[in-house]
């Protein structure tokens, strides 16, 4: 890790470098957080030269989050048309409907409160409140992660969590924090045009002197491929509740902790998003979540719940088997907990959801059609 003098000059020469060679991009004359944001979620999964077009049309047709706000959905989708990941386009404008009602029209500031916007990841959101904002927080995505584990002589499998924790550490500690939307901006420009993955361009590179992995020869070779882990079964049990008006309980994004994440880590398998009350469950599973629910609701503690198995969903996360089993549980009301939110179980995507989440809810209606058919 760069310290003191060192840290200096790689700051004072990546910076140099962006400032003389960035590429000319719309987006890069603007602190608009609205345009910042829709040119980040437009850069997700499609490239510089194809985004740019789209990018202009849309932000003639809606030049601001208000605009936005109010569209009919099927114009949002017929501008985005051609881009793809339309999900993308409903988040965008999910998101800025909730920034009007909520945030007075205005992107919020808080890293927590941006998190809580659908579509929006750590990247996404520490990439527009540095940018538009000037917020200390530094970007992680692929790119970036490709730019420190070579400068690192970093080896291992960059996405598993322990190590992004450590690249998380390593970006936080050389971001410069007088320019935080430069520094993240100059990082993302070096993975993006010389750090690039197949050829990295090491005699252009303006912090080459302090690179690891050019000095060890290896620079080209990492990342290093992900090994093949064999498949770890993890079996979850979690409460679908439902009320009489079709409402659904979920709890909160879980925070980001340094504690190693283990195979069954919940937080890690429902993406650290929006999720159902679940649990772990090694023994017993219905056992094993009346237990968790115990703990967890401790208000509810004394209510007695009917949990109707849900049949089982299979899904994996990287290494992992995942079968996880969905309780429905049909309630007059649902259970208060803090910072959990009640949504129609019909559309939780309301809300950003992991791919697990939404097929436990699939799982769930199915069977709350099937026990209304039968009484
Ligand atoms: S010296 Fe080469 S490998 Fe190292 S950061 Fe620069 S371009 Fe990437």
């Amino acid at each position: 890790m760069l310290k003191g003098r060192e840290l200096a000059a790689f700051r004072r020469q990546l910076l140099g470098w962006f400032s003389q060679f960035q590429r000319d991009l719309p987006w890069r004359h603007t602190k608009d957080p609205y345009r910042i944001w829709l040119s980040e979620i437009m850069l997700q999964q499609t490239r510089v030269a194809a985004a740019i077009p789209y990018y202009e049309r849309f932000l003639l047709r809606f030049p601001d989050v208000h605009s936005l706000a109010n569209a009919p959905q099927e114009e949002v989708l017929r501008l985005w048309s051609g881009l793809g990941y339309y999900s993308r386009a409903r988040n965008v404008q999910k998101a800025a409907q909730e920034i009007v009602a909520k945030h007075k029209g205005q992107f919020p500031t808080r890293f927590d409160d941006a998190i809580g916007l659908p579509g929006i990841g750590n990247y996404t959101a520490a990439a527009i409140l540095s940018i538009a904002y000037d917020e200390k927080q530094a970007v992680l995505d692929g790119n970036v992660a490709r730019v420190l584990a070579r400068l690192g002589a970093i080896r291992g499998d960059l996405r598993e969590s322990q190590l992004w924790q450590e690249l998380q550490e390593s970006a936080d500690s050389l971001l410069e924090p007088k320019s935080p939307g430069d520094w993240n901006q100059a990082m993302m420009e070096l993975g993006a045009t010389l750090c690039t993955p197949k050829s990295p361009q090491c005699l252009l590179c303006p912090v080459a002197q302090f690179c690891e992995g050019r000095k060890q020869g290896i620079a080209e070779s990492l990342p290093e491929k992900r090994k093949k882990r064999a498949t770890v079964e993890v079996v979850l049990a979690a409460a679908v509740f439902a009320d009489g008006r079709g409402q659904t309980l979920l709890l909160p994004p879980p925070k980001n902790t340094k504690e190693k994440a283990s195979a069954d880590h919940v937080p890690t398998l429902v993406s650290r998003m929006w999720h159902f009350p679940t649990v772990s469950a090694a023994g017993e599973p219905r056992k094993d979540l009346i237990a968790f629910l115990r703990k967890e609701l401790p208000e509810e503690r004394n209510r007695s719940w009917e949990l109707l198995p849900a049949g089982k969903v299979r899904h994996a996360v990287t290494y992992r088997a995942i079968t996880l089993l969905p309780f429905l549980i049909e309630v007059k009301n649902l259970p208060r907990v803090s910072g959990a939110k009640h949504v129609p179980l019909a559309d939780i995507s309301s809300l950003p959801v992991s791919n697990l989440t939404r097929k436990a809810a699939r799982a769930a209606l199915a069977t709350a059609g099937l026990a209304r058919a039968k009484q």
